[in-house]
């Protein structure tokens, strides 16, 4: 069947997703990594121009292909946007490929992303039947990539979903990359049986990408391992500079806030054109919070690993209503994020515990569900909220990275997160966050927030050392920078 081009969604640079029937391709417009020149010490922005000026050239005509499950929602999306936007921009090819699959893949994929990070998800088995409803899934995808992939051309597979596409690619003469961006530190029960379902797909993949060494399975060869952490755009909506007025008027605007706006909510896309905020939340609220409320805020998908019964809980049992602070926990509009099926019903648990509250705790609590029908849209509303924070947490239970960790970081915020998985690289205790020993620990989440609310000066120290730490280790352009030394790698 010949590819047809439809209307994506509105929101995405320029031009249409083009649907093969099993793969969506998703249209990524060019950016210039001039940019960085913006944000970047002289000898780190020449080190990034030499980084992709000797990428373009290793890779004459090859194609760099990029495999994922969903175009919208959650970290893995978010990076290929701007990664690719900026190899791009330096005149590589390199396109964005989203397999479809049937709802029982994605309950089994779902199942091995919560064990892969120790924990057992819904429980269920991954054998036999499971590999079966996994292949069968797959082999559409992987026959219609098959015939878009030279000899040569590299491969990376993002994620649990993508890993059985491996054997397929290998033989029609890529190099295979399998990047894994979840993980646990000490593997469980649960993730030796993860990794035992994923692993025979994997064999012969050319290298391994995890974010931090402790992800790495001990079965797969140490050779082709690589350790490249995740990394954060600071050119986009989500990222992009705000003014107070600015921000107050987003938050106004989308009905987070309540008040009336000295500014127009508008943002700028990546295309340089202008959008503006229209849209307005689905909030669960007493009543709206006014200009003058401190914010406590988790921007999280709506996933039982980043814990927002514990945020809820921990918030009303042991942050004290003195400190005048709300909580905002946010999330996308459930069945909005394809890969991720859970959502509605973890939103439905965090909904009753709200209305189980007290009223006087209850008013103090609001739940948001942000639109997703424009994706820059959708980003700048949570910009705004990150940015209007008077503390960001994330007290997930499981992290691969946690990106909105480094995003809250760059905005100058200081956080209160968990001591698990990639969030000890990007906080150090004190310094640049707090970091919570025991994620299960309420009395201690608490502790942590009502300190950051009681002494502002230390917050603020720490806002300003998160947002140099940042700069430093989790822009792009490092990332970047390890992506042409892994093609350095592919090509020994
Ligand atoms: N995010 C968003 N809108 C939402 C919720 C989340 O844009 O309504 C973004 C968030 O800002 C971050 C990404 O989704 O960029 C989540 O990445 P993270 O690594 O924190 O977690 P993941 O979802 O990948 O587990």
């Amino acid at each position: 069947m010949e590819p047809r081009g439809l209307p994506f969604s509105e929101g995405w640079p320029v031009g249409v997703a083009v649907y093969h029937p099993h793969l969506v391709e998703v249209p990524v417009t060019a950016v210039s990594p001039g940019l960085f020149k913006q944000v970047l010490s002289p000898s780190a922005f020449r080190d990034l121009v030499a980084a992709l000026v000797g990428a373009r050239s290793r890779l004459g005509q090859r194609v760099v292909w990029n495999v994922n499950s969903t175009s919208r929602g959650g970290g893995v999306a978010e990076m290929l946007q701007s990664l690719i936007a900026y190899a791009r921009g330096a005149g590589i090819d390199i396109r964005w490929l989203v397999i479809q699959g049937n709802p029982e893949f994605f309950r089994v994929t779902k199942r091995i992303h919560n064990q892969i990070q120790g924990f057992p998800g819904d429980g269920g088995e991954l054998g036999d039947r499971e590999h079966d409803a996994y292949e069968q899934s797959l082999l559409d995808s992987g026959r219609e990539l098959k015939g878009m992939v030279r000899p040569g051309d590299i491969v990376l597979l993002h994620d649990p979903q993508t890993a059985g596409l491996a054997p397929e690619l290998k033989e029609a003469g890529a190099r295979v990359v399998w990047r894994c961006h979840v993980g646990i530190d000490s593997p469980n029960e649960w993730a030796l049986k993860a990794w035992e379902f994923l692993g025979p797909y994997l064999q012969d993949a050319d290298v391994y990408v995890f974010s931090r060494s402790t992800f790495a399975w001990k079965a797969l060869d140490p050779a082709k391992i690589a350790i490249i952490p995740p990394s954060i755009d600071p050119f986009t909506p989500k990222n992009n500079v705000l003014t107070q007025a600015r921000i107050a008027a987003i938050l106004i605007q989308a009905g987070l806030l309540n008040g009336y706006a000295a500014a127009t909510p508008y943002y700028v896309r990546p295309t340089g054109t202008i959008g503006l905020v229209e849209r307005r939340a689905e909030i669960l609220e007493v009543a709206t919070p006014r200009p003058y409320e401190r914010l406590v805020v988790q921007v999280s998908r709506w996933d039982r690993l980043k814990d927002p019964l514990g945020v809820l809980n921990g918030f009303v049992n042991h942050v004290a209503r003195e400190h005048g602070a709300h909580l905002v926990l946010a999330g996308p509009e459930v069945g909005a994020v394809a890969d991720d099926p859970e959502g509605a019903v973890v939103l439905d648990e965090v909904t009753q515990a709200w209305r189980a509250l007290p009223e006087s705790e209850r008013e103090r609590v609001h739940l948001v569900c942000l639109p997703m029908q424009d994706a820059e849209e959708n980003a700048v509303i949570v910009n705004a909220l990150q940015r209007r924070a008077e503390v960001v947490v994330q007290k997930s239970l499981a992290e691969g990275f946690g990106l909105t960790v480094s995003e809250a970081m760059w905005k100058g915020r200081p956080v209160v997160a968990s001591r698990i998985g990639g969030i000890q690289d990007q906080v150090e205790q004190d310094k640049t966050g707090l970091l919570l020993n025991d994620p299960t620990d309420l009395q201690e989440f608490g502790a942590a927030v009502s300190h950051l609310l009681i002494d502002a000066d230390r917050a603020n120290q720490m806002g300003a050392a998160a947002e140099e730490h940042v700069r430093e280790n989790f822009l792009n352009d490092r990332h970047l920078k390890q992506y042409a030394d892994l093609l350095g790698r592919l090509d020994r």
